[in-house]
């Protein structure tokens, strides 16, 4: 863990002098493992992304797996597209339900770590 914080720290410095810089190799990049913010799982940022990174001046690594970059993405544009149009999008989210398990959509985006609810387990909570 130790040598990946290094490596990250090098990384940045890296990105600062790249114009001094003249390593174009993907060898210099060795894959890094790194927890993703929205899920918790690791995900590996490989050599060839870092020097993608590196190539477009990113100082910053990546914080989400691609599965929870893509859904932020998602997320985003489903946004974005909602302010262009003015129109409330008609937006449907698949989630399993935290009581009963079943797989349900919902009209909005959960929140991180939120438990979500299928209508029945909703309302019988609310109900009583
Ligand atoms: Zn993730
Ligand atoms: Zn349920």
């Amino acid at each position: 863990m130790i040598a990946l914080i290094g490596q990250a720290v090098f990384l940045v410095m890296e990105g600062q002098a790249a114009e001094k810089s003249t390593i174009s190799s993907e060898l210099e990049f060795d894959d890094l493992t790194i927890v993703c913010t929205d899920c918790e799982k690791d995900f590996v940022w490989t050599g060839g992304e870092q020097v993608f990174f590196r190539d477009k001046d990113l100082q910053n690594p990546p914080k989400r797996c691609k599965e929870c970059k893509r859904a932020k993405n998602q997320r985003i544009a489903a946004i974005a597209q909602a302010q262009i149009t003015g129109i409330k999008q008609k937006i449907e989210v698949s989630v399993k339900c935290a009581k009963c398990e079943s797989t349900t959509t919902v009209p909005f985006y959960p929140s991180q770590g939120r438990p979500v609810y299928c209508r029945s387990c909703f309302l019988e909570m609310n109900g009583s």
